[in-house]
């Protein structure tokens, strides 16, 4: 069972939440690496924890929870303050905790005072990046799981996970003894010269909090191209399905295809009449683009940028600068060495299309994964 709070500890507790939320600075001034959390199991003792000998201290709760032989049949709330976003570790481990059987009846609240685990690269303090070590992309990769990690915390059915806000504070410096005045005075002295509020902050996280539980959330690219290889899932082509989705400068959706042999039978995908095989199908089939062209029910193209999942053939490109389009995001570009896809090269810098590659501009979103599972919807 961990210690009650000793003596000042609170004081420094208290110090270190408050602080690092409104400058991700410990009490001794130092920029912040290490968590501090308060718990309290079923309104008793408030208990600090901190990262201690290489564990984080959510570690650290869950194994002084564990200690807590806890009686299934009683629900047991836990309350938890702390100072940062658990991290992906942490959050997977606070989950195989609530998901342990004989703890089926935990409820656990946590209140964050930042997302500083998620957001690591924002927390920059007199220049100086917090995670030195790591590159760009590796602390985005990171920010990137420790948010899908919070992600499904918060989804966890026994947890609940809050913003400080006003409520929370007014809790903690109840728990904690700390009187208005004090907490007014810390206020004004540690907002001196900093932009930043600490309503502000709480308006802030909880709108964080809000777009980190919304997971539905694609990006703009993401979306674009992800219609084009849903159109794609349409074609029947053995060989390769391909996709497109042509967009106005408005971001609406103007026209989608995929690759499919000539109408013949109005609605049909006319399999009948065509083979599938290699060269042969190249003769009666319509590329996605073109599809997508034709598909565009008298809306003009000019202007409009095209989502391919793969790069256009020279056929295709021709068609698409002669509608006006102005640019080109692929996916694949496994056939760009092929000659005709040289040319496609060749007329797209001639014309000036901006031609970009998808996993260039959607860094960030780069290789994740969408799910489609129309039951998940209906929740
Ligand atoms: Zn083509």
């Amino acid at each position: 069972m961990a210690e009650n709070i000793a003596e000042g500890e609170k004081e420094k507790a208290f110090d270190h939440i408050f602080n690092t939320n409104l400058n991700h600075r410990s009490w001794d001034g130092e920029n912040v690496r290490d968590t501090c959390l308060i718990y309290i199991v079923d309104k008793g003792e408030p208990k600090i924890l901190s990262n201690e000998e290489g564990k984080h201290a959510e570690i650290n709760l869950k194994e002084e929870l564990l200690k807590d032989d806890m009686d299934m049949a009683v629900q047991r709330n836990i309350q938890v303050y702390i100072n940062n976003s658990p991290c992906r570790a942490c959050a997977d481990e606070l989950i195989v905790f609530l998901d342990m059987e004989k703890n089926s009846k935990v409820h656990m609240e946590i209140y964050a005072a930042s997302l500083y685990n998620i957001k690591r690269k924002s927390c920059i303090d007199n220049g100086e990046p917090h995670v030195n070590s790591m590159d760009e992309k590796e602390s985005e990769k990171e920010s990137d799981s420790n948010a899908e990690g919070l992600r499904k915390l918060m989804e966890h059915p026994n947890c609940e996970m809050r913003v400080f806000k006003e409520k929370a504070w007014d809790d903690l410096m109840h728990i904690l003894e700390i009187h208005q005045e004090d907490f007014n005075e810390r206020y004004e002295t540690t907002s001196e010269g900093n932009d930043r509020s600490r309503r502000n902050e709480d308006e802030r996280l909880k709108e964080d909090l809000k777009d980190i539980s919304q997971k539905k959330i694609i990006s703009w690219h993401e979306y674009f191209m992800g219609v084009a290889f849903l159109s794609a899932k349409r074609s029947k082509d053995p060989n390769r399905q391909v996709g497109a989705c042509i967009i106005n400068d408005e971001r609406r959706i103007v026209a989608t295809g995929y690759n499919g042999f000539v109408e013949l039978d109005s609605g049909s995908d006319n399999d009948a009449y065509f083979p599938w095989t290699k060269p042969d199908k190249h003769r009666y089939v319509c590329h996605a683009e073109m599809n997508a062209v034709v598909n565009r029910h008298g809306t003009s193209l000019k202007g409009c940028t095209v989502y391919v999942t793969l790069f256009p053939c020279n056929e295709c490109t021709k068609l698409l600068i002669q509608s006006g389009i102005k640019e080109v995001i692929y996916y694949a570009d496994d056939k760009a060495a092929k000659e005709e896809f040289k040319a496609s090269w060749e007329m797209l810098e001639l014309k000036g299309v901006k031609l970009r590659e998808y996993k260039d501009l959607d860094g960030k979103y780069q290789g994740r994964r969408i799910n489609l599972k129309f039951d998940d919807f209906a929740k």
